[in-house]
């Protein structure tokens, strides 16, 4: 790959302004330019968060995600196009996030936010409060995501079990399960924390049975991605109060249509895709993106790659 013009796509703007990124590459010795799609087969790399067909003429397309379910890994492959991703980033960020989550539910914080929207005092019932110390949570997925989860949670003093293909121990997590035994390892967890990648493996791995499977007094957490979980199935054990409650941060349509039920239960708690925000974001990319121009100058292999 000769990297003389790298573009980033003006659809980074819904995580970050465009320009941000191009100031922080600026250092690099090639052209950096904010394009549109008609200014991207004129790069030889684009940084990018949506897919776009003209990115096959291009050599090089780093997402500025960890997921990449939405690129067409086969035609990345027929046509050359080297794919790398934004994992490993996002440890603290969505960690924190669930510990939110959790933390909201626990101590029944979206409870008091929600009354001060009616100038309402009114305390939570006597045994409506509880502490996260000494639950479990049981995390589905102990990559980047996962381990940021249980190493946050962890400090919480909540006890952590992790679910992966393999049953090779992860640091954080006090025990592993592999995939096949899931309905197993979440069954007596109080909170359950989907954190992995969408694959044909992993769609709807959190059906009516997997629901079933949960304690009723448990609570679902889904900062993954919409489609790992069977979203009627999920809304009716909410409605039929078989599971006491559900964080999500990412759904099958997203936006949320404004006519989904999820909007209107109770105990269900939505952010619109950000699990991961934060004000680093651009100079966490920027730094995966001068990691990879760096070993392509010395002609090492891409950190990250996923085709
Ligand atoms: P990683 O690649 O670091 O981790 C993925 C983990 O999932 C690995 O531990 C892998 O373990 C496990 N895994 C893969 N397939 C399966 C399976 N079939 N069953 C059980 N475990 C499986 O990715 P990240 O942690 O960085 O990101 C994970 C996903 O989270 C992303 O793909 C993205 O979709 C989503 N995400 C969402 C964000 C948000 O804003 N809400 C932000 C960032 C990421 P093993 O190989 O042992 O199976």
């Amino acid at each position: 790959i000769e990297l003389e013009r790298l573009g980033i796509h003006e659809s980074v703007e819904a995580v970050f302004p465009p320009a941000e990124l191009a100031d922080d590459l600026a250092a690099l010795p090639a052209e950096i330019s904010v394009v549109d799609d008609d200014g991207i087969p004129s790069c030889d790399a684009i940084v990018t968060l949506e897919h776009r067909e003209a990115f096959l003429e291009v050599d090089w397309v780093h997402s500025i995600q960890a997921g990449v379910d939405r690129f067409p890994f086969d035609e990345f492959e027929t046509n050359d196009v080297i794919l790398t991703n934004s994992t490993g980033i996002h440890d603290r960020t969505v960690g924190e996030t669930v510990a939110g989550y959790l933390l909201m539910f626990a101590r029944r914080l979206h409870d008091h936010v929600a009354n001060q929207q009616e100038r309402r005092w009114e305390r939570p019932d006597w045994d409506a409060a509880f502490t996260l110390s000494d639950s479990t949570a049981c995390v589905v997925g102990t990559g980047t995501l996962g381990r940021g989860v249980a190493e946050t949670l962890g400090g919480l003093g909540l006890g952590v079990r992790g679910v992966r293909r393999s049953d090779e121990p992860v640091p954080g997590f006090d025990e592993i399960y592999t995939t096949d035994r899931l309905l197993e390892a979440i069954a007596d967890a109080e909170f359950v924390i989907v954190t992995v990648p969408l694959t044909d493996a992993t769609r709807h791995l959190f059906d009516a049975a997997a629901f079933d499977a949960m304690r009723d007094d448990a609570y679902f957490v889904n900062v993954a991605r919409g489609s790992v979980v069977d979203e009627p199935a999920l809304i009716d054990a909410l409605e039929a109060d078989t599971l006491a409650g559900a964080a999500l941060d990412v759904f099958e349509t997203e936006p949320l249509p404004e006519d989904s039920p999820l909007w209107g239960l109770d105990e269900v708690i939505i952010s619109p895709h950000c699990a991961a925000y934060t004000r680093d974001y651009v100079r966490d990319v920027g730094d995966l993106v001068l990691e990879n121009v760096d070993r392509l100058a010395d002609g090492g292999e891409f950190h990250n790659r996923v085709v």
